[in-house]
């Protein structure tokens, strides 16, 4: 019961408003220790509830009468667009019963209304990194009073190359009494120098290990000869398996589309989301999803972080991520506070060594799914070692003449020079994943 912790009334009937009943590990862990203005450090997946977390505590510090407003007093900063969008109505929510007022910056909105927004002075400031600092440059943004600071998916923000943004965000907020860093992963030495810089004596909540991540998802792979054939399963899959909602992920912009293009041309109500489409398009796709107008969304990861859609009950790695963490991320979009899901990853020989290294990331051993109607000749490498990689795994001749583009992504032997554009920056596993290499992060090119 909510009614547990020290809320303020108003908040409470927003939390009954939204028929919120339970609290979730998270909540129980986090909103005791925050709401007595502790810093704390918090690993918890994504669909954890962890956005109640740390907005109930800020709003309860906050909550007053109306009065007239002169200082930014909450900062929240989230790695993408749409998370901070999905931020915002989630502060909006929970604040409706009070005066607290909320306002957005993120890349792809008119600089001018944001700098009219920011001169009505919201209590609450959520946005990006990169777009917030260049108000701070103009000088349109003040963040000397800020009272709590939120770091949201911290991890994430280092891994798009916001170290610095981040960094000089804080130093702002210099008159802070609370930040509160919340990561879907423990992170690297990134995130530990950061925890380091910017929190004090913080309590550390490790609510789910890695390997418990999901456990409403039901985990697949299964294996395929080549990229056309990839589709061929991909068509099986969107026409037989059950699902409200689905997302199609892939490694580049340049799939994204063309798996975009293909289920268009089948007549499938779909929507593209990756970083070069514009701010309009990523709403509208985020939008007709959320409506049920669109079913099936192909996405980048960079342009999928953070959403939560209900319904979103089936994954498809199209491309299988590049380290275990952006699998976590993606199937995260799936079995989200507690429901059922399902997340299948589609294997070339090219992709077999990845996905063995995920497994042995999470601890998992993911399901071996056979489809008769389309089965192919690959089923997976005929030895393997202990570690689950294939022994002496060697191109297959086949595999060059019928796709050399399988065969040129994939992704621990591509040359930079050739890589397609991505949306996302390759990651390592930080707890002693397999030797997939760290590239330097991507340019924030979607934001
Ligand atoms: P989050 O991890 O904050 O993105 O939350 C994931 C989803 O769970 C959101 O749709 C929340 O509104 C929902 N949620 C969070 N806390 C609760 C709760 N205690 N009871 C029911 N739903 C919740």
């Amino acid at each position: 019961m909510f009614s547990q912790f020290a809320l303020h009334e108003r908040l409470l009937k927003a939390v009954a408003e939204l028929k919120f009943v339970e609290p979730t590990p998270v909540q129980v862990a986090a909103l005791p220790l925050a709401l007595q203005g502790r810093d704390l450090r918090v690993t918890a997946q994504t669909g954890s509830g962890k956005t109640a977390a740390f907005v109930l505590p800020i709003l309860n510090r906050l909550i007053g009468p109306a009065k007239v407003r002169v200082t930014i007093r909450a900062l929240i900063l989230l790695p993408t667009r749409e998370l901070a969008q999905q931020t915002l109505k989630e502060v909006e929510r929970f604040s409706q019963f009070t005066f607290i007022k909320s306002g957005l910056i993120t890349g792809g909105e008119d600089f001018k209304v944001q700098a009219a927004m920011l001169r009505k002075v919201p209590d609450i400031l959520i946005g990006t990194p990169g777009r917030l600092l260049e108000h701070l440059n103009a000088g349109t943004l003040d963040l000397n009073e800020v009272e709590v600071l939120v770091l949201d998916e911290a991890d994430r923000m280092l891994d798009m190359g916001f170290a610095e943004d981040v960094q000089r965000l804080c130093d702002e907020s210099k008159h802070r009494q609370q930040t509160l860093l919340f990561s879907a992963t423990t992170g690297g030495a990134g995130l530990r120098e950061m925890i380091g810089k910017v929190l004090n004596n913080p309590e550390h909540l490790l609510i789910n290990s890695v390997s418990q991540l999901n456990e409403g998802t039901r985990q697949q792979i299964i294996t395929a000869d080549h990229n056309v054939h990839k589709e061929q399963i991909l068509n099986w899959l969107l026409a037989n398996e059950t699902y409200q909602k689905a997302i199609v992920f892939t490694n580049t912009r340049a799939m994204a589309d063309r798996l975009y293009g293909r289920l268009v041309a089948q007549e499938y109500k779909a929507f593209v989301l990756h970083g070069d489409k514009d701010q309009k398009d990523r709403k509208l796709a985020i939008d007709r999803l959320k409506q049920g107008g669109v079913k099936i969304l192909v996405a980048t990861d960079v342009a999928a972080r953070g959403l939560d859609v209900d319904g979103l009950d089936l994954v498809i790695n199209f491309e299988m991520p590049r380290s275990g963490d952006e699998y976590v991320h993606r199937i995260g979009r799936t079995g989200r506070a507690g429901n059922e899901g399902l997340a299948i990853s589609l294997i070339t020989h090219g992709d077999w060594n990845l996905m063995s290294s995920i497994e042995r990331y999470l601890k998992q051993r993911f399901e071996r799914r056979v489809i008769k109607e389309v089965k192919g000749t690959y089923s997976g490498p005929k030895k393997v070692k202990a570690s689950g990689k294939a022994v002496g795994v060697k191109k297959k001749k086949t595999d060059k003449k019928t796709d050399k583009k399988a065969a040129a992504k994939t992704p621990t032997k591509r040359k930079s020079a050739n890589r397609p554009k991505s949306d996302a920056p390759a990651l390592v596993s930080q707890d002693g994943m397999a030797p997939l290499k760290r590239r330097k992060p991507a340019a924030p090119a979607a934001e």
